[in-house]
């Protein structure tokens, strides 16, 4: 085996952790980075809440009634669990384990309670929070929807700012001025991520193992 291959093998996924308020973007960017980026593996969620036009059951969330949802909480299915909005929203941990052992980058798409857990089980994760530029610009995109009355779009807004004072949990933070320019951001971001030395001390060790002699070898003669 190669000191390429040696260190590759070691080389562990990352937990990488998408949130940030309703109307920020964190859907569209999380969505355009996995499709653009097939090596990051998608965490499929499972939800309590109805399936929307378009989403398939397993590609989307894992739709499942309220019962089965407490059954899978009860056995400690979920790596983290949260209501959101009157539903249930969860991350099984089978599967996300599966893909880090394999070496994979897996990435979550959560509310913020959610990242709170994922941060308190996993320091080492990635942590990203998508922002709109200002709270106007937030406004004017949940206005946009026409789904909010006012009084939901009061308490999106306030719990907007509840979320964005946590900032001390995450990482970085991605102010989504316009979605592409923030995909490419976040693509960046996971990449830099991976290049850290702290994750890359296994290769490296490997690396130099093998090379360590040389010099050494050199010096004898
Ligand atoms: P939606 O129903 O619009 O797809 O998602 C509603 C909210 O639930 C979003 O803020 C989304 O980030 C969050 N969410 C989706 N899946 C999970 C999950 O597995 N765990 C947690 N904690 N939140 C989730």
């Amino acid at each position: 085996m190669s000191n390429d291959a040696e260190g590759r093998m070691k080389y562990k996924g990352l937990l990488i952790v998408i949130a940030g308020p309703s109307g920020a973007g964190k859907g569209t960017i999380y969505y355009e980075v996995l499709r653009r980026r097939p090596d990051i593996q998608k965490s499929v969620s499972v939800t309590t809440r109805a399936p929307r036009p378009g989403e398939e059951d397993g590609v989307h969330y894992h739709f499942r009634s309220l019962e089965e949802y407490q059954d899978m909480s009860a056995k400690g299915s979920f790596l983290e669990t949260a209501s959101v909005y009157n539903n249930y929203y969860g991350t099984p941990k089978a599967p996300v384990f599966n893909m880090l052992a394999e070496g994979r980058d897996v990435m979550f798409e959560v509310d913020i309670y959610g990242a709170r857990q994922i941060k308190a089980r996993y320091p080492d994760c990635v942590m990203i929070f998508v922002m709109t530029p200002d709270f106007a610009v937030l406004e004017q995109r949940l206005r946009a929807r026409r789904t909010e009355s006012e009084d939901a779009l009061s308490r999106r807004i306030s719990s907007a700012k509840n979320e964005l004072s946590q900032y001390d949990i995450f990482d970085y933070i991605v102010f989504n001025d316009e979605a592409e320019a923030s995909v490419d951001t976040v693509i960046g971001i996971i990449d830099a991520e991976r290049s850290r030395v702290r994750r890359n001390e296994d290769r490296i060790r490997a690396l130099l193992g093998k090379e360590i002699k040389r010099p050494s070898q050199k010096n004898k003669s």
